[in-house]
């Protein structure tokens, strides 16, 4: 259930529902729109009788909430969040991208990366310090080195840092180095994790796992929101199909089954949506025109021999090029980058 508060609600009269929520054995969740706020209930196993709550004062309205993801819906906040990574809004007017390498491989690599992204744009440096890989005999990332190298990067271009959380252990790591922490897609249903970054106050960035429905996203989002972490941003970065000619089959249908269901940010990764450099730019492209808010893109310097993900790497050269496509698309859906 959602409680409406009256525009003229006191401190006083808030934290007096809040209370009432709290006696019942739920949990409060106060959501501040643009022209309301609202207290969103969760713990409660169905229905809430609204007489609870009707007559207190500063209560406007009780409406029962349908969805099961119910912080992350658009029934409980109307208003797009705008989550605001190290003073970089994500989720309003401009679309932002982030862009790197897939790893951070070394000084020179990651250094080259960002100084060639930040001259065309991007917002943010994405490079992974820990990997999560198939194979336990392929490259697993520089670890600690890796995320010391991309806060020399940062300091040098002003470009804020995305990350990957692999695991609980590595996440005050992380969380001490990055300004927004990317759960990855192998790890989208793990909850320990998704427990442990809701209690972190730091946005995170919630990859779609391959084989994951829209709905199971929303309740991953869900699990993070919940612990009191309302910076949550989504990713749709390709599902596995029975299609073998490209990496993955980015389900460009999310973007806007998303925007709709939810008011997250929601990014695309054509990268690994698609799986190959020459085409990387046009699903780019396409995601814009969907409506995304964001795009993170691999970017590399020497793409033929990076250690991961060389295949859908594009060079600096080309994220330029890609980023002069980005603008006239994103000028004629009336968004800026
Ligand atoms: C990545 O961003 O390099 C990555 C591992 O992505 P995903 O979790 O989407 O596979
Ligand atoms: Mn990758």
């Amino acid at each position: 259930m959602l409680i409406v508060l009256h525009p003229d609600v006191t401190p006083q009269a808030q934290a007096a529902i809040e209370g009432r929520v709290r006696e019942l054995g739920f949990t409060p969740h106060a959501i501040s729109g643009a022209g309301r706020t609202a207290i969103g209930i969760t713990g409660n196993k169905g229905p809430i009788d609204p007489g609870h709550f009707r007559e207190l004062p500063g209560v406007a309205d009780c409406i029962p909430v349908t969805a099961p993801y119910k912080l992350v819906s658009r029934e409980v906040k109307h208003d797009d969040t705008v989550v605001d990574v190290s003073g970089v809004p994500i989720g309003g007017p401009e679309v932002v991208v982030m862009a790197g390498p897939c790893a951070v491989e070394n000084e020179q690599q990651i250094l080259t990366a960002a100084r060639g992204v930040a001259a065309s744009g991007a917002s943010l440096l994405r490079g992974g310090a820990f990997k999560p890989r198939t194979s336990p005999y392929d490259f697993q990332g520089l670890k600690q080195k890796g995320l010391d190298l991309l806060s020399k990067a940062r300091s040098e271009t002003g470009l804020k840092i995305v990350t990957e959380v692999k695991d609980t252990e590595t996440l005050p790591a992380v969380v001490e180095s990055a300004d927004l922490l990317q759960i990855g897609a192998r790890n989208m249903q793990n909850f320990s994790l998704l427990e442990a970054v809701g209690d972190v106050r730091k946005p995170v960035l919630l990859k779609r796992g391959m084989s994951s429905t829209i709905k199971e996203l929303l309740m991953a989002a869900e699990y993070i929101v919940a612990r009191g972490n309302y910076q949550v941003m989504l990713c749709e970065r390709g599902i596995r199909t029975y299609e073998t000619m490209t990496r993955n089959t980015l389900d460009i249908n999310a973007v806007p089954v998303l925007k709709a269901l939810t008011h997250l940010p929601v990014l695309v990764d054509p990268s690994h949506g698609i799986g190959l450099r020459k085409h990387v730019a046009a699903i780019a492209r396409a995601g814009v025109a969907a409506g995304a808010d964001g795009l993170i893109i691999e970017v590399h310097g020497d793409p033929e021999h990076a250690l991961t993900d060389g295949a859908q790497s594009i060079t600096p050269q080309q994220f330029r090029d890609m980023m002069k496509a980005i603008k006239r698309i994103a000028a004629a859906v009336d968004r800026e980058v």
